[in-house]
């Protein structure tokens, strides 16, 4: 969750020249508007994609910016630009924004009907579910503090800021998840975290994805307690968390429940099984 490695755009301008050939001339775009646009991706890199308002009309004729804006039906799956499709959607196997979501789009980062000049532009793409993607504000944001996180330019592993919130009831069991304001981290990046689970009405659905996971751990919970009480269910508890750190970073949601159910010292002495609910509560003799 979060990031992405970061496509390669070494194919940027061969991607402008396939659909906008100098040769023959009269292309929709000249061979300066093509440079220009070249140049804005450069500047678009350098400022991980934060949104600059000089792009929306970005120094191109209306034409120029109406045939970039036209330009994305190339990327579908079967267009002339189906390959930066494939390559980007290529070993991403969950939405960066909500960690377990199927790919099935791709986002622009910053919204193509505003920003057309980074209509085609890869690293304002970013592979993710139809669920967010339908999240996504319309409008760009103006406040700072409101701005997505690019899942490609803005590495968000120095800091471990997603941790859950674990309560045990009767019957069942409450998550919710929230942003921690780490040590180092400033104002702003803490409010667009924020931001980031509201956005993506994340505390809503994370529910049915942790009752899918802690279901599918119930052998495992019910084998370590068996033989090992409540220090075998936190000892299989941390193991799994190190193991989903591994693989899916130190802010995937899995890794911030594991941990938050580690320190339940109630969850491990045997209440993971009326939390799960797979036993009825016995009542005192
Ligand atoms: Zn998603």
């Amino acid at each position: 969750m979060w990031n992405l490695p970061k496509p390669s755009i070494a194919t940027a301008q061969a991607h402008l020249d396939k659909l906008f050939p100098d040769d023959p001339p009269g292309s929709v775009l000249s061979k300066i508007e093509k440079e220009k646009i070249l140049e804005l991706y450069c500047e678009y890199e350098l400022a991980a994609g934060r949104p600059n308002v000089d792009w929306k009309d970005a120094g191109l004729s209306a034409a120029a910016r109406a045939a970039l804006l036209g330009a994305y039906s190339a990327v579908s799956e079967v267009g002339k630009l189906k390959d930066l499709r494939a390559t980007l959607k290529l070993n991403v196997n969950e939405c960066p924004y909500c960690g377990f979501g199927e790919i099935k789009d791709l986002d622009h980062h910053l919204q193509k009907a505003h920003f057309n000049c980074f209509s085609i532009f890869a690293l304002n793409l970013v592979p993710a579910c139809s669920k967010c993607n339908g999240h996504k504000p319309r409008k760009p944001r103006t406040d700072p503090k409101k701005q997505h996180i690019h899942a490609y330019l803005e590495d968000m592993s120095q800091f471990q800021f997603l941790s859950a919130e674990v309560v045990i009831g009767p019957r069942s069991m409450q998550v919710k998840f929230k942003i921690d304001k780490v040590e180092g981290m400033s104002d702003e990046l803490y409010a667009r975290l924020v931001q980031h689970l509201k956005d993506f009405h994340l505390n809503d659905r994370y529910p049915a994805q942790v009752n899918v996971f802690l279901s599918e751990q119930k052998a495992g919970l019910e084998f370590a307690f068996e033989f090992g009480g409540a220090d075998g269910v936190r000892s299989l508890l941390d193991r799994s968390r190190l193991a989903i750190r591994k693989t899916f970073g130190e802010n995937d949601w899995r890794e911030a429940l594991l941990r938050a159910l580690a320190s339940s010292d109630l969850f491990c002495a045997g209440a993971f099984r009326l939390a799960l609910g797979y036993e009825a509560i016995e009542k005192p003799r």
